[in-house]
């Protein structure tokens, strides 16, 4: 089982992912109404991922023996100004993502909780990718900056991104 501490961690981790989730879905929703279709769907995708997030968590939690708690998810804003705003924001938002997993982790070793470290690891390297595509994007969008075609064509490229089911939900159903 998990520590009381751990397991009410794991939980508010549960709900910051959904919350990112919503926040992705939000921004899909503006990039569509901008008419950004290719961005709207890159959106999509990171709203599902976030989705997965949580449910990885939750397993975890069901496996442990302990009690999914689910609370109130907050507000998100619902407008940016530009692409490149959102992705601005994503990129702040999963530096903040990044300290929360690091945070469990080390509450992990202090609870000498070594499944939930392990589990925790692909977080951490998850994060490292969250952190780089965004900054990619932001760069992309940076170079072109105003330009229509540029951003056009960075529209079509973001439309590519499919959603895959993430390793740890793929092992054991
Ligand atoms: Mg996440």
């Amino acid at each position: 089982m998990l520590s009381e501490k751990l397991c009410k961690a794991f939980n508010a981790q549960i709900n910051a992912e959904l919350w990112s989730a919503y926040l992705y879905l939000s921004m899909s929703m503006d990039a569509a109404a901008r008419g950004q279709k290719g961005i709207a769907n890159w959106f999509k995708v990171q709203f599902q991922e976030e989705q997965a997030h949580a449910e990885i968590l939750m397993n975890h939690v069901l496996a442990r023996g302990n009690e999914v708690k689910l609370a109130p998810i907050d507000a998100v804003q619902t407008e940016w100004k530009t692409a490149l705003d959102a992705f601005k924001d994503t990129l702040v938002h999963e530096k903040k993502v990044t300290s929360l997993i690091t945070a469990l982790y080390e509450l992990a070793l202090e609870e000498k909780d070594y499944a939930a470290q392990n589990m925790l690891k692909w977080f951490i390297d998850e994060q490292v990718e969250e952190e780089e595509s965004a900054q990619e994007i932001i760069d992309q969008l940076d170079a072109v900056e105003g330009n229509k075609y540029g951003l056009l064509m960075i529209d079509k490229d973001l439309a590519t991104r499919t959603y895959t089911v993430p390793s740890p939900l793929n092992k054991g159903e």
